[in-house]
């Protein structure tokens, strides 16, 4: 990452509490923890927001989305079990922060995002912070990426009725896919392990995140 010291050090009595939660929550992953104390949150929401930016809880972004909560971004990055050498898909690039801590986790991220201005500005950020091995795409997610797969992992951002097939067919035997599971009614967070062509699941709690809306997930307007 490529910071001014000044940038980096604004708020860092903010993300060391932040931190401190989410230990306190159970995150282990040094990988994960170290991400998450490197990457400047506040950056990430607007000005106003900035002194909210590390609470933990999810704040808004604007086009009625939202960055996803610390404990969140944490949880469902740390259950990938990132070494380092992995290309990840994202869906769902939202304000950039969890592609900032994945591109920190893995070799390569690849994200799209639905909202043209959302996928735009997380993109002018993450290349001014210097992060050179993200690709981004402006299309609906549920289609996956095809022509650049198959991927160790997927990291879905918001939440349909199911793991869209394109998804689990772009990535790799033995790789993990974590998503939201569910609609406005209710929600929980999976992780799924592809092992041929079946898919082992476990539970990972409850959680609420906005609709994955495209072909594949909620028709746009419901
Ligand atoms: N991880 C993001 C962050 O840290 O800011 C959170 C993103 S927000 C909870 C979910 C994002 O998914 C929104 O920006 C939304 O526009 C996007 N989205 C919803 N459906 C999508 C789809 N079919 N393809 C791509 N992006 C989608």
């Amino acid at each position: 990452m490529n910071l001014p010291t000044h940038t980096f050090k604004q708020y860092a009595g903010h993300r060391q509490k932040m931190i401190e939660e989410i230990i306190n929550r159970g995150i282990r992953d040094l990988r994960v923890i170290e991400a998450m104390s490197r990457v400047p949150r506040h950056l990430f929401v607007r000005d106003s927001f900035h002194h909210k930016a590390y609470g933990d809880h999810p704040l808004p972004i604007g086009e009625s989305q939202t960055i996803s909560q610390p404990y969140v971004v944490a949880a469902m990055s740390e259950v990938l079990q990132l070494t380092g050498e992995e290309r990840v898909l994202e869906i769902g690039t939202g304000s950039g922060y969890q592609t900032a801590i994945l591109s920190e986790l893995a070799a390569q991220v690849f994200t799209i995002e639905r909202v043209k201005s959302l996928g735009q500005q997380a993109k002018q950020l993450l290349d001014g912070l210097g992060y050179t091995h993200i690709n981004y795409k402006i299309f609906d997610g549920t289609y996956g990426w095809q022509e650049l797969g198959p991927y160790d992992a997927v990291v879905v951002t918001a939440a349909g009725p199911e793991v869209p097939q394109a998804l689990i067919d772009q990535v790799k035997d033995g790789g993990r896919i974590v998503a939201p599971i569910g609609d406005d009614q209710g929600q929980e967070l999976r992780i799924y392990t592809k092992r041929g062509k079946r898919l082992s699941m476990k539970r990972m709690g409850d959680c609420f995140f906005v609709p994955l809306i495209g072909k594949y997930g909620v028709p746009e307007g419901e």
